[in-house]
């Protein structure tokens, strides 16, 4: 029996949660433009503004760009980056993204 989609649903939620943590971090650390903020998503690549409700979509559609360890574009220097925040917990949301669009795009290719 497959139970790959209940992983796949797994990772899903925890990498939603991340969101979450990412966006937080942004309205707290950030700087806005008129409220918008750069996208770290694979599409925008840090080059262009969206605004909250857009980062939210495009990192659930898209993903996050996986070499967007530390957050430099949102408020993060690099020096902090051990005690701002669980580099940890960062590091693992990163693993769950890899693992939930290789997921994905394996799907899609099948
Ligand atoms: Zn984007």
């Amino acid at each position: 029996m497959d139970r790959s989609w209940m992983n796949a649903r797994h990772l899903y939620e925890e990498y939603e949660k991340g969101v979450s943590v990412f966006l937080q971090y942004v309205k707290e650390k950030a700087k806005s433009m008129n409220g918008t903020y750069f996208c770290p998503c694979v599409r925008c690549l840090n080059q262009i503004r969206q605004d909250l409700g857009n980062l939210h979509d495009h990192l659930l559609m898209f993903g996050i760009t996986r070499t967007y360890t530390v957050w430099t574009w949102h408020g993060e220097v690099l020096d902090q980056s051990m005690t701002s925040r669980g580099t940890n917990y960062v590091e693992e949301w990163f693993r769950l993204s890899t693992n939930l669009y290789l997921h994905e795009n394996f799907n899609l290719n099948s």
